[in-house]
């Protein structure tokens, strides 16, 4: 795929990964749209970026929503041809917290929530796009941002699980509509420097997990974008997990 005058739809566009995308695609020339739980982002993004970008306040995690919005991206003449999931919550609880003496047991609530925010939504809004692919003879790409997390991660079954499944969601989307001329692939990536990993994890947690690295640093939201960029310009990548980890899965 050419870069040039693409419609790409990321999710969760107002911050961290999602912004970075978003920002580096509209300077290749691309035309964004963004749903984004955040509706007053949504506003800053509209009037920051004029035409290039339109973004909808949109829960991702709620089907009703999903299927509106884009009825909505739609009726306005935004039909994607690249979807780039990417909104998704990092949550860490162990499955059971052996030095309390009540709510030992990790929280359902926060399990549901976990898996609705990062695996339900991939497969909500990917459905409605892919479909829409399909009625127009596109031949799109679905990026999914996953995470190495899903090799299992201590402290965070929700979040591994869920990227798990965006991970295979991938493979059998890529087998089931690869005859269509359409690809998937999930880019998993490991530790960045972004203020959601600062908000999760202690300096001193970081500084740790920095020395476990091979290359010996965090990563930087760019290193996403040059993964993603790659993967729309090879039509020839499929189906298969791209992790940016610095070799830490190794
Ligand atoms: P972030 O919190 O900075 O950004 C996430 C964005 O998604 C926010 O704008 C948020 O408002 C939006 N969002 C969250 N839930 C949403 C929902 N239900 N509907 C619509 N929008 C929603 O996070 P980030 O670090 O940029 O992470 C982006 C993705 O990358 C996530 O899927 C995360 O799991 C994954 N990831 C991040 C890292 C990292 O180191 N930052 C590592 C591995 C994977």
């Amino acid at each position: 795929m050419r870069l040039k005058g693409l419609k790409i739809l990321v999710t969760g566009g107002a911050s961290g990964i999602g912004r970075a995308l978003v920002e580096a695609f509209i300077a290749d020339g691309c035309f964004l749209g963004v749903f984004e739980k955040d509706a007053k982002s949504c506003d800053m993004l509209n009037n920051e970026y004029g035409d290039t970008v339109r973004a909808w306040p949109c829960d991702v995690s709620c089907p009703d929503q999903v299927d509106r919005t884009f009825g909505s991206a739609k009726d306005a003449g935004f039909r994607p041809d690249v979807l780039i999931n990417n909104a998704g919550i990092i949550h860490s609880e162990p499955l059971v917290n052996i030095g309390k003496k009540t709510e030992r047991i990790h929280s359902r609530e926060n399990w549901k929530k976990v898996l609705a925010a990062d695996l339900d939504s991939v497969f909500y809004v990917t459905s409605c796009v892919v479909d829409d692919m399909i009625q127009r003879r596109c031949q799109g790409l679905v990026i999914s941002i996953s995470s190495i997390a899903a090799h299992g991660n201590i402290g965070q079954s929700a979040y591994s699980a869920a990227k798990a499944g965006v991970n295979s969601l991938t493979f059998t989307w890529a087998k089931e509509l690869g005859p269509l001329g359409m690809r998937f692939v999930a880019i998993a990536p490991g530790f960045l420097d972004t203020p959601s990993t600062r908000a999760a994890l202690s300096e001193n947690t970081l500084a740790r997990i920095q020395q476990q690295i091979p290359l010996r640093k965090l990563g930087s939201t760019s290193a996403i974008y040059l993964a993603a960029k790659a993967i729309i310009e090879s039509d020839y990548i499929n189906g298969t997990v791209i992790e940016v980890d610095g070799g830490l899965s190794l």
